[in-house]
């Protein structure tokens, strides 16, 4: 089921869902990116149309919004505890294919990960999605290698707007009675999906042990800088550290805190008695590479990489990991020669 509406009666559409929803989608933040002059592309509230910023790829992922970068979790004092009030209200999310893809991973670790995170779930009862369709590849993207191209079924409406129309496939009574109510015109949608990416990755079927020891991390240890940008914008990189703030001297009163944290920031594997998992970059960058191509699929049985390149894109010292990927490819191919 479909309709096509043009961009006045699509913002109808999103008023009348906003009266129910936080609408959130990539908005564009003039003149807030790194560099003086520079644009940023990162998820918002929206309420029309022209609020989003649909022909950019977001440089930040949508999943702040599942997983706060700080997330105050509960308070304490001598004798009690109580936790934290959260919004957990609706909320619908405008992504794109890879990303949805990319929210099964995060249920994985939070939802099927031995135990059920409760903090996340609360949160992600309450969010549905909106599938943004790719009329393109945009740069490093290599979603079509790593099967995340087409959206999997997960989202109650799509858009793909172009000229003055929107086109939507809706796959949810709720919003199908909303185009209804403003007589948008039926049509058979097909979300837009790209078929091509200028990148190309292949990921070896098993990976072995022996890539530990190969000698492709090396360069990593001199490369990268350990900025953990990479994993700040990935919308699949789920680690957190805790971080207990007091608010008196004897230490017994304050609040626990679940801040983002990054594998590839020095003192990540800390342990006590001074000792550090992963020392050099080239280690962490394996841990990193390793967990999103192999170990992920192991346990879960798809990869944690979506391809969305946004990691490629973002990285001060130009390392992609998708050429990494293909290093690894061509690693294990030599050893099996
Ligand atoms: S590792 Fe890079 S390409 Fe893969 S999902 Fe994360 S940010 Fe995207
Ligand atoms: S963004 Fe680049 S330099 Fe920074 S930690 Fe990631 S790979 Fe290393």
């Amino acid at each position: 089921m479909g309709y096509v509406v043009s961009k006045e009666a699509f913002d109808q559409v999103l008023q009348k869902l906003g009266e129910k929803y936080r609408l959130y989608a990539p908005v564009r933040k003039v003149g807030e990116g790194r560099f003086t002059d520079t644009d940023v592309v990162r998820y918002d509230f929206v309420n029309r149309l022209e609020d989003m910023e649909l022909d950019a790829k977001s440089d930040y992922a949508f999943k702040e919004i599942l997983t706060p970068l700080s997330q105050t979790l509960f308070f304490f004092t001598e004798g009690e505890t109580k936790e934290a009030d959260m919004d957990i209200s609706d909320a619908i999310v405008f992504l794109r294919a890879c990303d949805l893809h990319a929210v099964k991973s995060l249920d994985d670790i939070y939802l099927r990960n031995r135990f059920e995170d409760p903090f996340y779930k609360k949160i992600r009862e309450h969010i549905k999605f909106a599938l943004i369709g790719c009329a393109s590849s945009f740069e490093n993207c290599f979603c079509v290698d790593m099967g995340t191209n087409v959206a999997p079924d997960d989202y109650i409406f799509s858009i793909d707007a172009a000229g003055d129309q929107v086109k939507s496939a809706v796959c949810s009574d709720e919003v199908a009675e909303i185009f209804e109510s403003i007589s948008a015109k039926k049509e058979d949608v097909t979300p837009a999906h790209v078929t091509e990416n200028p990148v190309h990755v292949e990921i070896p079927d098993q990976i072995p042990n022996s890539i530990f020891k190969s000698d492709i991390w090396d360069e990593y240890s001199s490369r990268c800088i350990g900025c953990g940008r990479c994993n700040i914008v990935c919308p699949t990189c789920t680690c957190f550290t805790m971080q207990d703030t007091f608010y008196s001297e004897n230490g017994k009163v304050g609040e626990r805190r679940r801040v983002a944290a990054s594998c590839m920031i020095n003192g990540y594997t800390n342990v006590a008695g001074g000792g550090q998992y992963r020392k050099s970059q080239g280690e962490r960058m394996r841990f990193k590479v390793l967990h999103k191509i192999s170990d992920h699929k192991k346990r879960f049985g798809h990869n944690m990489c979506v391809g969305c390149g946004r990691c490629d894109d973002v990285c001060p010292e130009y390392i992609k990991f998708s050429n990494i990927i293909n290093k690894v490819d061509n690693a294990v191919e030599e050893e099996g020669r």
